[in-house]
C-alpha cells in the first residue's frame, strides 16, 4: 500500500505531467527522492529538446546523480505518473534505484509488470521493489484529456 508520503510525491510528479502537457509535451512527470529529500524533478521534453530520449524519468535520473555526485542510486525512490517504458525502466535499473512508483500501467508500452518487468527481472542484478496504481485515475485522466485534445480529425 501506498504511504501518505507517497500520494505526496506523486501529487508533485502529477505538477511536472501537468506542465508537459501545457508545453504540448505527453502528460509524464517524474520526482526522486532520497532519504525523505526531494533531488530531482522532471517532466516529458521530447518534443523541446527533439530527442527520443528525453523522457521524464531519464531527465530526473541526469538531474538527481548531478545533484548527488554519483550515479548509483539505491537509496532513492522514483515516482512516475504512469509505468516506465523499457528505455526508462532499463534506466531506473541502470541507476541500481531501490523502489519504484508509479500510476497507470501502460498497455501499450509498459515495462514494469505490463508487458516487461524489467525492474523485477531475477536474471538480472538488481531487482526493486514497486508500488503500482498510485493516483491511477488522475493520472489516466490527465493522459486522455491530453491525447483527446490532440487529436487531429479522424482520417480512415
Ligand atoms: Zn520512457
Amino acid at each position: 500500500m501506498p504511504g501518505d508520503k507517497d500520494i505526496e510525491y506523486m501529487k508533485m510528479a502529477i505538477q511536472q505531467a501537468m506542465e508537459a502537457a501545457a508545453a504540448g509535451e505527453v502528460p509524464v512527470g517524474a520526482v526522486i527522492v532520497c532519504d525523505g529529500e526531494v533531488v530531482a524533478k522532471a517532466r516529458n521534453e521530447r518534443e523541446e529538446r527533439e530527442s527520443a530520449v528525453a523522457h521524464a524519468e531519464i531527465l530526473a535520473i541526469e538531474e538527481a546523480s548531478k545533484r548527488l555526485g554519483r550515479w548509483r542510486l539505491s537509496d532513492c525512490t522514483i515516482y512516475v505518473t504512469k509505468e516506465p517504458c523499457p528505455m526508462c525502466a532499463g534506466a531506473i535499473y541502470q541507476a541500481r534505484m531501490k523502489r519504484l512508483v508509479y500510476g497507470p500501467a501502460d498497455q501499450k508500452a509498459g515495462a514494469a509488470g505490463t508487458l516487461y518487468n524489467i525492474v523485477q527481472d531475477e536474471r538480472l542484478n538488481w531487482q526493486l521493489e514497486v508500488e503500482s496504481g498510485v493516483l491511477e485515475e488522475e493520472n489516466v485522466r490527465l493522459l486522455q484529456g491530453f491525447f483527446r485534445a490532440r487529436r487531429p480529425p479522424h482520417h480512415s
